[in-house]
């Protein structure tokens, strides 16, 4: 039987206080270290829970198994693409093809600003918002993601992803959240973005006759 493959925590490619003044080091260097490695443990826990009740051919515990791996492997994902997206001295504007997708799709880059930083900031509870790539219709769509996975869209690929639990932004931002988001206009990685724009549009999902073209 191969080997299980282990879900690993990614270093980030920057200094935990590179990303200052908009996210403190301090704040870097728990929710790495700390929030996300937790959630790369909890998403091979579950993992290993499921081998377990495969081997013991007892199954009582796996709707328990399959909501922790939901949760943490969602977490890690999420984790790691945020740490990708964002980047010292970055932000502005997208150019090319994903500047003219935004544009296709959200009339233009303030339209996609403000709708993607309202889903973030209307969040109840803990959560995130995500533009995605939408392969049924292709196009881009905003979403807003209850916890790590919930109200998520199946199908759609999370391109640029903004973590709004308190965790993100409490030590340094407390409980002014609009504040957060807005600085993190400031580091969005559209060198990062755009080349997961161009891969996903690559994705078929196989769908006959799932959307009309307009
Ligand atoms: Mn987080």
């Amino acid at each position: 039987m191969r080997a299980m493959a282990k879900y690993t925590l990614p270093d980030l490619r920057y200094d935990y206080g590179a990303l200052e003044p908009h996210i403190s080091g301090k704040i870097m260097q728990l929710h790495h270290d700390k929030h996300h490695a937790a959630y790369v443990a909890g998403a091979n826990k579950a993992v290993e829970g499921l081998e377990e009740a495969r081997a013991k051919n007892d199954f009582t515990r796996i709707a328990a198994l399959e909501k922790q791996l939901g949760f943490h492997l969602s977490g890690h994902v999420m984790h790691s693409l945020f740490w990708q997206n964002l980047a010292p001295q970055k932000g502005g504007e997208p150019t090319g093809e994903l500047a003219t997708q935004i544009t296709t799709d959200f009339g233009s880059f303030a339209g996609f600003k403000a709708q993607f930083t309202n889903a973030a900031m209307t969040i109840m509870g803990s959560g995130w918002a995500a533009l995605t790539w939408d392969p049924v219709t292709k196009r881009l769509l905003t979403t807003q993601i209850h916890d790590h996975q919930s109200e998520n869209t199946m199908g759609t690929v999370p391109l640029m992803v903004l973590d709004a639990w308190e965790h993100a932004f409490y030590l340094q931002y407390l409980n002014d959240k609009a504040k957060f988001f807005e600085a993190a206009w400031n580091l969005w990685n559209w060198d990062d973005i755009a080349p997961r724009f161009a891969q996903a549009k690559k994705l078929d999902l196989g769908l006959i006759k799932a959307a009309d073209s307009q």
